[in-house]
């Protein structure tokens, strides 16, 4: 994935946790190759079982792929979809780091963010987070209003 590609919005999916799930099956993909219930249940600090249910319901959702001992893989819908959520992370993400904010709270925030913002919403801070990459100077002037210093 490109790191500057404009996230174009799927239908959505039906829930923040599904969305969530998504997110970890895709990162824990590209990380180690696979996605073990164990390591999903590691991430967002659930249990097994809950991560199964889950699973099960991305795959009646056509978004996973699930066998019992041979673990998940992502359909191309899946594929689609987690893309989305993880572009969409990543700007907000880049959104925020502008401004010297420390990283867990960046990533705190987006990660609540993330799931109330719309495809129109979204695509404005896509242009804004652009032109504000090439305006140092007035990321700067915000910096230092946000220092209170308004001189
Ligand atoms: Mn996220």
């Amino acid at each position: 994935m490109s790191k500057k590609s404009s996230p174009s919005e799927p239908t959505r999916v039906g829930s923040i946790a599904m969305e969530d799930y998504l997110e970890q099956i895709s990162e824990l993909i590209e990380l180690k190759g696979y996605a073990r219930v164990i390591d999903i249940a590691e991430r967002l600090t659930i249990s097994q079982a809950s991560v199964t249910n889950m699973v099960k319901k991305l795959g009646a959702e056509g978004l996973v792929n699930y066998e019992r001992y041979r673990g998940m893989t992502l359909t191309q819908r899946g594929e689609e979809v987690a893309t989305y959520i993880r572009q969409r992370h990543e700007l907000l993400t880049r959104f925020l780091e502008l401004f010297g904010i420390d990283d867990t709270t960046i990533y705190d925030d987006v990660e609540g963010m993330e799931h109330h913002i719309s495809g129109p919403t979204l695509r404005v801070f896509d242009a804004l987070v652009a032109e504000l990459e090439k305006s140092p100077e007035m990321v700067k002037r915000v910096k230092k209003k946000l220092k209170g210093d308004h001189n």
